[in-house]
Protein backbone atom coordinates (compact mmCIF):
# COMPACT_ATOMS: atom_id res chain seq x y z
CA UNK A 1 0.00 0.00 0.00
CA UNK A 2 0.99 3.43 -1.19
CA UNK A 3 0.69 6.32 1.31
CA UNK A 4 0.53 9.51 -1.30
CA UNK A 5 0.39 13.44 -0.60
CA UNK A 6 -3.21 13.50 -0.83
CA UNK A 7 -3.14 10.68 2.41
CA UNK A 8 -0.87 13.23 3.86
CA UNK A 9 -3.34 16.65 3.02
CA UNK A 10 -6.12 14.45 4.59
CA UNK A 11 -4.18 13.36 7.62
CA UNK A 12 -3.41 17.13 8.69
CA UNK A 13 -7.19 18.18 8.14
CA UNK A 14 -8.10 15.36 10.38
CA UNK A 15 -7.02 11.85 11.41
CA UNK A 16 -10.45 10.57 11.14
CA UNK A 17 -11.27 12.00 7.63
CA UNK A 18 -8.09 10.11 5.94
CA UNK A 19 -9.70 7.00 8.24
CA UNK A 20 -13.43 7.50 6.24
CA UNK A 21 -12.24 8.32 2.98
CA UNK A 22 -10.68 4.61 2.85
CA UNK A 23 -13.09 2.54 5.32
CA UNK A 24 -16.16 5.17 6.44
CA UNK A 25 -19.70 3.45 5.01
CA UNK A 26 -20.23 5.75 1.85
CA UNK A 27 -23.95 5.81 2.73
CA UNK A 28 -22.95 7.69 5.64
CA UNK A 29 -21.15 10.20 3.32
CA UNK A 30 -23.03 13.64 2.82
CA UNK A 31 -21.08 15.67 0.89
CA UNK A 32 -21.37 19.41 1.39
CA UNK A 33 -22.13 21.56 -1.95
CA UNK A 34 -18.66 23.48 -1.43
CA UNK A 35 -16.44 20.37 -0.82
CA UNK A 36 -17.84 19.14 -4.36
CA UNK A 37 -16.44 21.45 -5.98
CA UNK A 38 -13.49 21.28 -4.60
CA UNK A 39 -12.77 17.72 -4.43
CA UNK A 40 -12.67 17.88 -8.00
CA UNK A 41 -9.16 19.16 -7.37
CA UNK A 42 -8.25 15.77 -5.52
CA UNK A 43 -8.43 13.30 -8.11
CA UNK A 44 -5.13 11.65 -7.46
CA UNK A 45 -6.95 9.24 -4.86
CA UNK A 46 -8.54 7.70 -8.04
CA UNK A 47 -5.42 6.95 -9.88
CA UNK A 48 -4.44 2.97 -9.66
CA UNK A 49 -1.65 1.99 -8.84
CA UNK A 50 -0.23 1.04 -12.29
CA UNK A 51 -0.92 4.79 -13.55
CA UNK A 52 1.00 6.05 -10.51
CA UNK A 53 4.26 3.60 -11.20
CA UNK A 54 3.77 4.45 -14.72
CA UNK A 55 3.60 8.32 -13.64
CA UNK A 56 6.36 8.08 -10.85
CA UNK A 57 8.83 6.34 -13.93
CA UNK A 58 8.03 9.12 -16.28
CA UNK A 59 9.57 11.68 -14.26
CA UNK A 60 12.35 9.81 -12.77
CA UNK A 61 13.33 9.33 -16.74
CA UNK A 62 13.19 13.27 -16.59
CA UNK A 63 14.92 13.64 -13.88
CA UNK A 64 17.88 11.27 -15.32
CA UNK A 65 17.83 13.35 -18.52
CA UNK A 66 18.45 16.15 -16.28
CA UNK A 67 15.26 18.17 -17.91
CA UNK A 68 15.38 21.68 -16.33
CA UNK A 69 11.36 21.60 -16.10
CA UNK A 70 9.70 19.14 -15.07
CA UNK A 71 5.68 19.74 -15.13
CA UNK A 72 2.80 18.04 -13.11
CA UNK A 73 5.49 15.44 -12.19
CA UNK A 74 5.23 12.38 -9.66
CA UNK A 75 7.53 11.30 -7.18
CA UNK A 76 8.30 8.64 -4.76
CA UNK A 77 9.22 4.56 -4.35
CA UNK A 78 6.98 1.18 -3.34
CA UNK A 79 5.89 3.26 -0.34
CA UNK A 80 5.43 6.94 -0.70
CA UNK A 81 4.00 8.63 -3.97
CA UNK A 82 3.05 12.36 -4.39
CA UNK A 83 2.17 14.76 -7.06
CA UNK A 84 4.42 18.25 -7.47
CA UNK A 85 3.16 20.39 -9.75
CA UNK A 86 6.32 21.83 -10.98
CA UNK A 87 10.05 20.06 -10.20
CA UNK A 88 12.67 22.72 -11.32
CA UNK A 89 16.47 22.64 -11.62
CA UNK A 90 18.83 24.99 -9.92
CA UNK A 91 22.32 25.14 -8.91
CA UNK A 92 22.73 24.03 -5.75
CA UNK A 93 24.55 26.36 -3.38
CA UNK A 94 24.66 24.59 0.03
CA UNK A 95 24.54 20.98 -1.02
CA UNK A 96 27.65 18.68 -2.40
CA UNK A 97 25.08 18.14 -5.38
CA UNK A 98 26.16 20.55 -8.30
CA UNK A 99 22.40 20.88 -8.78
CA UNK A 100 19.09 19.86 -7.13
CA UNK A 101 14.87 19.92 -8.18
CA UNK A 102 13.08 22.21 -6.43
CA UNK A 103 9.41 21.33 -5.80
CA UNK A 104 6.79 24.31 -6.82
CA UNK A 105 3.24 23.96 -5.90
CA UNK A 106 0.35 26.37 -7.37
CA UNK A 107 -1.97 28.11 -4.91
CA UNK A 108 -4.63 30.82 -5.28
CA UNK A 109 -3.48 31.47 -1.86
CA UNK A 110 0.36 32.44 -0.63
CA UNK A 111 0.21 30.75 3.29
CA UNK A 112 0.66 27.90 3.81
CA UNK A 113 -1.20 26.40 6.43
CA UNK A 114 -0.13 23.25 8.23
CA UNK A 115 -1.58 20.69 5.69
CA UNK A 116 0.17 22.14 2.74
CA UNK A 117 3.16 22.65 4.99
CA UNK A 118 3.65 19.10 5.29
CA UNK A 119 2.40 18.19 2.38
CA UNK A 120 5.48 20.00 1.33
CA UNK A 121 7.33 18.12 3.59
CA UNK A 122 6.75 15.09 2.36
CA UNK A 123 7.78 15.74 -0.90
CA UNK A 124 11.11 17.13 -0.21
CA UNK A 125 11.58 13.93 1.77
CA UNK A 126 10.95 11.70 -0.98
CA UNK A 127 13.40 13.94 -3.02
CA UNK A 128 15.99 13.61 -0.45
CA UNK A 129 15.79 10.03 0.32
CA UNK A 130 14.91 8.02 -2.56
CA UNK A 131 16.21 10.90 -5.45
CA UNK A 132 19.80 12.07 -3.76
CA UNK A 133 18.33 15.31 -4.26
CA UNK A 134 18.96 16.88 -0.39
CA UNK A 135 16.07 19.91 -0.96
CA UNK A 136 14.89 21.60 2.64
CA UNK A 137 12.62 24.22 1.22
CA UNK A 138 9.95 24.12 -1.33
CA UNK A 139 8.07 27.05 -3.12
CA UNK A 140 4.21 27.81 -3.63
CA UNK A 141 3.40 29.88 -6.55
CA UNK A 142 0.61 32.62 -6.53
CA UNK A 143 -0.77 35.49 -7.68
CA UNK A 144 1.58 37.46 -5.61
CA UNK A 145 4.96 35.52 -6.51
CA UNK A 146 6.97 32.86 -5.13
CA UNK A 147 7.18 31.90 -1.36
CA UNK A 148 9.91 29.74 0.23
CA UNK A 149 9.17 27.33 2.70
CA UNK A 150 11.53 25.86 4.65
CA UNK A 151 10.55 22.29 6.01
CA UNK A 152 12.88 21.76 8.84
CA UNK A 153 10.51 22.08 11.47
CA UNK A 154 8.22 19.55 10.40
CA UNK A 155 10.24 16.52 9.01
CA UNK A 156 10.35 14.78 13.03
CA UNK A 157 6.36 15.22 13.32
CA UNK A 158 5.91 14.00 9.54
CA UNK A 159 8.48 10.79 10.09
CA UNK A 160 6.84 10.46 13.42
CA UNK A 161 3.13 9.89 12.36
CA UNK A 162 3.86 7.76 9.14
CA UNK A 163 3.65 4.49 10.76
CA UNK A 164 0.34 6.09 12.05
CA UNK A 165 -0.63 7.37 8.82
CA UNK A 166 -0.11 3.66 7.20
CA UNK A 167 -2.17 1.68 10.06
CA UNK A 168 -4.97 4.14 9.52
CA UNK A 169 -5.28 4.02 5.79
CA UNK A 170 -4.64 0.38 5.76
CA UNK A 171 -7.45 0.33 8.29
CA UNK A 172 -5.46 -1.81 10.86
CA UNK A 173 -6.44 0.71 13.38
CA UNK A 174 -9.61 2.44 13.45
CA UNK A 175 -9.93 6.06 15.53
CA UNK A 176 -12.63 8.48 17.42
CA UNK A 177 -13.70 11.83 15.65
CA UNK A 178 -12.81 15.13 17.42
CA UNK A 179 -15.70 16.97 16.72
CA UNK A 180 -14.86 21.08 16.31
CA UNK A 181 -15.83 23.96 13.75
CA UNK A 182 -14.25 22.45 10.92
CA UNK A 183 -16.73 19.86 10.71
CA UNK A 184 -18.96 22.01 9.60
CA UNK A 185 -18.40 21.85 5.90
CA UNK A 186 -17.20 18.09 6.21
CA UNK A 187 -18.91 15.31 4.36
CA UNK A 188 -18.80 13.17 7.56
CA UNK A 189 -20.31 15.88 9.82
CA UNK A 190 -23.61 13.96 10.40
CA UNK A 191 -21.62 10.61 10.75
CA UNK A 192 -19.04 12.20 13.33
CA UNK A 193 -21.23 13.72 15.05
CA UNK A 194 -23.42 11.08 15.87
CA UNK A 195 -20.12 9.16 16.59
CA UNK A 196 -18.88 11.65 18.94
CA UNK A 197 -22.72 11.91 20.52
CA UNK A 198 -23.41 8.27 21.61
CA UNK A 199 -19.65 8.42 23.02
CA UNK A 200 -20.13 11.80 24.77
CA UNK A 201 -17.03 12.65 23.47
CA UNK A 202 -15.58 15.55 25.10
CA UNK A 203 -15.32 17.09 21.91
CA UNK A 204 -18.86 18.12 21.80
CA UNK A 205 -18.28 20.62 24.24
CA UNK A 206 -18.16 24.14 23.02
CA UNK A 207 -14.57 25.10 22.86
CA UNK A 208 -12.72 21.68 23.80
CA UNK A 209 -10.58 21.04 20.85
CA UNK A 210 -8.03 18.31 20.67
CA UNK A 211 -5.51 19.82 22.66
CA UNK A 212 -7.65 20.07 26.09
CA UNK A 213 -9.13 16.96 25.19
CA UNK A 214 -6.21 15.26 25.80
CA UNK A 215 -5.45 16.86 28.78
CA UNK A 216 -8.59 15.73 29.98
CA UNK A 217 -7.66 12.32 29.34
CA UNK A 218 -5.00 12.63 31.37
CA UNK A 219 -6.65 13.27 34.23
CA UNK A 220 -9.41 10.85 33.33
CA UNK A 221 -11.88 12.92 32.57
CA UNK A 222 -13.29 11.07 29.62
CA UNK A 223 -16.94 12.42 28.37
CA UNK A 224 -19.19 14.83 29.29
CA UNK A 225 -20.51 13.00 32.13
CA UNK A 226 -17.10 12.86 34.36
CA UNK A 227 -15.95 16.11 32.78
CA UNK A 228 -19.69 17.68 34.48
CA UNK A 229 -18.77 15.98 38.09
CA UNK A 230 -14.75 16.45 37.87
CA UNK A 231 -13.31 18.06 40.34
CA UNK A 232 -11.49 21.36 39.16
CA UNK A 233 -8.36 20.76 41.51
CA UNK A 234 -7.02 17.84 39.61
CA UNK A 235 -6.55 19.91 36.74
CA UNK A 236 -4.80 22.54 39.31
CA UNK A 237 -1.32 22.31 37.76
CA UNK A 238 -2.20 21.95 34.02
CA UNK A 239 -2.24 24.83 31.22
CA UNK A 240 -5.77 25.27 31.79
CA UNK A 241 -7.60 28.32 33.09
CA UNK A 242 -9.71 27.78 35.67
CA UNK A 243 -12.09 30.30 33.85
CA UNK A 244 -11.73 27.90 31.33
CA UNK A 245 -12.75 25.04 32.79
CA UNK A 246 -15.33 26.66 34.79
CA UNK A 247 -16.89 27.55 31.27
CA UNK A 248 -16.35 23.80 29.91
CA UNK A 249 -17.92 22.28 33.03
CA UNK A 250 -21.39 24.30 32.92
CA UNK A 251 -21.30 23.54 28.73
CA UNK A 252 -21.06 19.64 30.10
CA UNK A 253 -23.79 20.06 32.56
CA UNK A 254 -26.07 22.26 30.09
CA UNK A 255 -25.59 19.28 27.64
CA UNK A 256 -26.54 16.61 30.96
CA UNK A 257 -29.60 18.21 31.48
CA UNK A 258 -30.33 19.53 28.19
CA UNK A 259 -31.18 22.93 29.69
CA UNK A 260 -30.22 26.35 29.39
CA UNK A 261 -27.62 27.92 32.31
CA UNK A 262 -27.63 31.67 32.63
CA UNK A 263 -24.09 32.81 34.04
CA UNK A 264 -24.92 36.47 34.90
CA UNK A 265 -27.72 39.39 34.06
CA UNK A 266 -26.67 42.43 32.41
CA UNK A 267 -29.04 45.45 31.91
CA UNK A 268 -29.57 45.76 28.05
CA UNK A 269 -29.85 49.71 26.36
CA UNK A 270 -33.64 50.64 25.45
CA UNK A 271 -34.44 51.93 21.80
CA UNK A 272 -37.05 52.69 19.83
CA UNK A 273 -35.34 51.66 17.02
CA UNK A 274 -33.63 48.49 16.70
CA UNK A 275 -31.40 46.70 13.79
CA UNK A 276 -30.86 43.14 12.69
CA UNK A 277 -28.15 43.20 10.90
CA UNK A 278 -26.15 40.72 8.81
CA UNK A 279 -23.51 41.25 6.06
CA UNK A 280 -22.39 38.69 3.44
CA UNK A 281 -18.98 38.54 1.62
CA UNK A 282 -17.74 36.82 -1.43
CA UNK A 283 -13.92 36.11 -0.13
CA UNK A 284 -12.99 34.71 -3.70
CA UNK A 285 -14.80 37.58 -5.18
CA UNK A 286 -13.00 39.62 -2.78
CA UNK A 287 -16.20 41.94 -2.24
CA UNK A 288 -18.93 42.44 0.06
CA UNK A 289 -22.57 41.68 -1.49
CA UNK A 290 -25.08 42.16 0.67
CA UNK A 291 -26.03 44.17 3.93
CA UNK A 292 -29.29 42.67 4.96
CA UNK A 293 -31.31 44.14 7.99
CA UNK A 294 -34.71 44.07 10.37
CA UNK A 295 -35.69 47.12 11.30
CA UNK A 296 -37.80 46.73 14.13
CA UNK A 297 -39.90 50.03 15.50
CA UNK A 298 -42.64 50.21 17.58
CA UNK A 299 -43.22 46.27 16.97
CA UNK A 300 -43.51 46.38 13.41
CA UNK A 301 -40.84 45.00 11.29
CA UNK A 302 -39.30 45.39 8.13
CA UNK A 303 -36.40 43.74 6.02
CA UNK A 304 -34.08 46.15 4.09
CA UNK A 305 -31.44 44.54 1.96
CA UNK A 306 -28.28 46.59 0.42
CA UNK A 307 -27.44 44.81 -2.65
CA UNK A 308 -24.08 45.14 -4.78
CA UNK A 309 -23.80 43.42 -8.05
CA UNK A 310 -20.38 43.73 -8.41
CA UNK A 311 -17.51 45.15 -6.95
CA UNK A 312 -18.09 48.27 -8.66
CA UNK A 313 -21.35 48.43 -6.65
CA UNK A 314 -19.95 47.87 -3.42
CA UNK A 315 -18.76 51.46 -3.14
CA UNK A 316 -22.88 52.68 -4.24
CA UNK A 317 -24.09 50.02 -1.34
CA UNK A 318 -22.17 50.76 1.69
CA UNK A 319 -22.97 54.56 1.04
CA UNK A 320 -26.55 53.72 0.36
CA UNK A 321 -26.59 51.51 3.75
CA UNK A 322 -24.82 54.74 5.42
CA UNK A 323 -27.24 56.80 4.24
CA UNK A 324 -30.19 55.01 5.50
CA UNK A 325 -28.63 54.86 9.40
CA UNK A 326 -27.64 58.50 9.21
CA UNK A 327 -31.16 59.35 7.95
CA UNK A 328 -33.07 57.52 10.68
CA UNK A 329 -35.08 60.09 13.54
CA UNK A 330 -34.57 58.16 16.65
CA UNK A 331 -31.81 56.72 18.14
CA UNK A 332 -31.08 52.98 17.82
CA UNK A 333 -29.46 49.68 18.17
CA UNK A 334 -27.78 47.58 15.90
CA UNK A 335 -27.17 44.31 16.67
CA UNK A 336 -25.24 41.43 15.04
CA UNK A 337 -23.61 38.02 15.36
CA UNK A 338 -19.55 38.57 15.72
CA UNK A 339 -17.23 40.76 15.25
CA UNK A 340 -17.39 40.07 11.42
CA UNK A 341 -20.16 42.99 11.12
CA UNK A 342 -18.24 45.99 12.70
CA UNK A 343 -14.92 44.75 10.51
CA UNK A 344 -16.85 44.72 7.26
CA UNK A 345 -17.99 48.49 7.55
CA UNK A 346 -14.33 49.43 8.99
CA UNK A 347 -13.42 47.69 5.63
CA UNK A 348 -15.32 49.40 3.49
CA UNK A 349 -15.23 52.63 4.67
CA UNK A 350 -11.63 52.75 4.42
CA UNK A 351 -11.60 51.21 1.17
CA UNK A 352 -13.62 53.90 -0.27
CA UNK A 353 -12.61 56.58 1.72
CA UNK A 354 -15.34 57.49 3.31
CA UNK A 355 -15.91 58.97 6.64
CA UNK A 356 -14.77 56.62 9.17
CA UNK A 357 -16.95 58.58 12.39
CA UNK A 358 -19.90 56.71 10.34
CA UNK A 359 -18.41 53.82 11.42
CA UNK A 360 -17.49 54.94 14.90
CA UNK A 361 -20.83 55.78 15.65
CA UNK A 362 -22.15 52.37 13.98
CA UNK A 363 -20.02 50.82 16.64
CA UNK A 364 -20.91 52.62 19.21
CA UNK A 365 -24.58 52.06 19.01
CA UNK A 366 -24.24 47.83 17.74
CA UNK A 367 -24.14 45.00 20.15
CA UNK A 368 -22.36 41.63 19.08
CA UNK A 369 -25.13 39.02 20.35
CA UNK A 370 -22.09 36.24 20.00
CA UNK A 371 -20.42 37.79 23.07
CA UNK A 372 -23.61 38.01 25.12
CA UNK A 373 -24.29 34.42 24.88
CA UNK A 374 -20.30 33.06 25.70
CA UNK A 375 -20.14 35.44 28.13
CA UNK A 376 -23.81 34.86 30.13
CA UNK A 377 -25.33 32.50 28.51
CA UNK A 378 -24.69 28.37 28.69
CA UNK A 379 -26.93 26.14 25.77
CA UNK A 380 -27.07 22.67 25.23
CA UNK A 381 -25.49 22.68 21.87
CA UNK A 382 -22.43 22.00 20.42
CA UNK A 383 -21.47 25.17 18.42
CA UNK A 384 -22.48 28.61 18.99
CA UNK A 385 -23.53 29.63 15.61
CA UNK A 386 -25.96 31.77 14.78
CA UNK A 387 -27.93 28.70 13.12
CA UNK A 388 -27.65 26.56 16.28
CA UNK A 389 -28.35 29.05 18.73
CA UNK A 390 -31.32 30.23 16.89
CA UNK A 391 -32.60 26.83 16.22
CA UNK A 392 -32.33 25.61 19.58
CA UNK A 393 -34.55 28.81 20.53
CA UNK A 394 -37.15 27.17 18.36
CA UNK A 395 -36.56 29.75 15.03
CA UNK A 396 -36.57 27.69 11.56
CA UNK A 397 -34.83 29.16 8.22
CA UNK A 398 -37.17 28.86 5.40
CA UNK A 399 -34.31 27.17 3.65
CA UNK A 400 -33.16 24.85 6.68
CA UNK A 401 -30.54 23.07 4.70
CA UNK A 402 -28.84 26.04 3.41
CA UNK A 403 -26.43 27.52 5.26
CA UNK A 404 -23.30 30.32 5.32
CA UNK A 405 -21.25 27.72 2.91
CA UNK A 406 -24.30 27.12 0.66
CA UNK A 407 -25.24 30.56 0.54
CA UNK A 408 -21.75 31.45 -1.34
CA UNK A 409 -22.91 28.93 -3.86
CA UNK A 410 -25.87 30.09 -4.55
CA UNK A 411 -23.81 33.88 -4.65
CA UNK A 412 -21.47 32.36 -7.01
CA UNK A 413 -24.68 31.45 -9.12
CA UNK A 414 -26.17 34.28 -9.30
CA UNK A 415 -22.95 36.37 -9.73
CA UNK A 416 -21.31 34.16 -12.29
CA UNK A 417 -24.13 32.09 -14.26
CA UNK A 418 -27.09 35.35 -13.90
CA UNK A 419 -28.85 32.93 -12.05
CA UNK A 420 -32.19 35.20 -10.55
CA UNK A 421 -33.88 31.84 -8.44
CA UNK A 422 -30.29 31.59 -6.45
CA UNK A 423 -29.92 35.44 -5.72
CA UNK A 424 -33.90 35.38 -4.44
CA UNK A 425 -32.11 32.28 -2.14
CA UNK A 426 -29.75 33.88 -0.80
CA UNK A 427 -31.48 36.87 -0.19
CA UNK A 428 -33.97 34.96 1.70
CA UNK A 429 -31.13 33.29 3.79
CA UNK A 430 -30.15 36.63 4.56
CA UNK A 431 -33.44 37.96 5.65
CA UNK A 432 -33.70 34.43 8.00
CA UNK A 433 -30.41 35.40 9.62
CA UNK A 434 -31.39 39.07 10.46
CA UNK A 435 -34.25 37.58 11.97
CA UNK A 436 -32.55 34.51 13.82
CA UNK A 437 -31.06 37.58 15.04
CA UNK A 438 -33.63 39.60 16.46
CA UNK A 439 -35.21 35.41 17.83
CA UNK A 440 -31.67 35.84 19.86
CA UNK A 441 -32.19 39.17 20.83
CA UNK A 442 -35.61 38.90 22.61
CA UNK A 443 -34.80 35.56 24.42
CA UNK A 444 -31.02 37.92 26.03
CA UNK A 445 -33.29 40.31 26.73
CA UNK A 446 -36.01 37.66 28.84
CA UNK A 447 -33.20 35.54 29.93
CA UNK A 448 -30.54 38.24 31.51
CA UNK A 449 -32.53 41.32 32.46
S1 LIG B 1 -16.52 15.46 10.57
FE1 LIG B 1 -14.80 16.31 11.69
S2 LIG B 1 -13.93 14.59 12.80
FE2 LIG B 1 -15.22 13.76 11.19
S3 LIG B 1 -13.87 13.39 9.49
FE3 LIG B 1 -14.76 15.39 9.20
S4 LIG B 1 -13.32 16.83 10.09
FE4 LIG B 1 -12.82 14.79 10.88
Amino acid sequence: MLITNYDIRLFYKCPMLLYLSYHGPENEMSVHPILKTRRRDSQNKELTFKQLVSRIKGTSLAIDNEKHIINQSWIGNKSYASKVDKLEKIEATSTSNASIYVPTFFRSNPRARKPLMIEGTFVTYILSEFYDNPVDYFVIRSKTGDTECNVENYLSELISDLPLIYKLKSGEQSISPNYTRGCRVCEWRYYCRNLAADTLDLTLVSGIGKRVKKVLFAHDITDIPSLATADPSILKDEDLLTKDLEYFQLQAKSLMEKKAIIRKKMSFPTSKIELFVDVEGSSHHDFVWIIGCVIRKNGDTEYKSFLANSPKGEKVMIVAFLDFITSLEEEYVLYHWSAAEPQYFTNLVDKYNLPRSKVHKIKNHSIDLFDIFKENIILPIFTYTLKDVANWLGFQWREPLIDGATSIILFDNWYLRNDGKSLEKAISYNSDDCKALMVAKDYVLKSLS
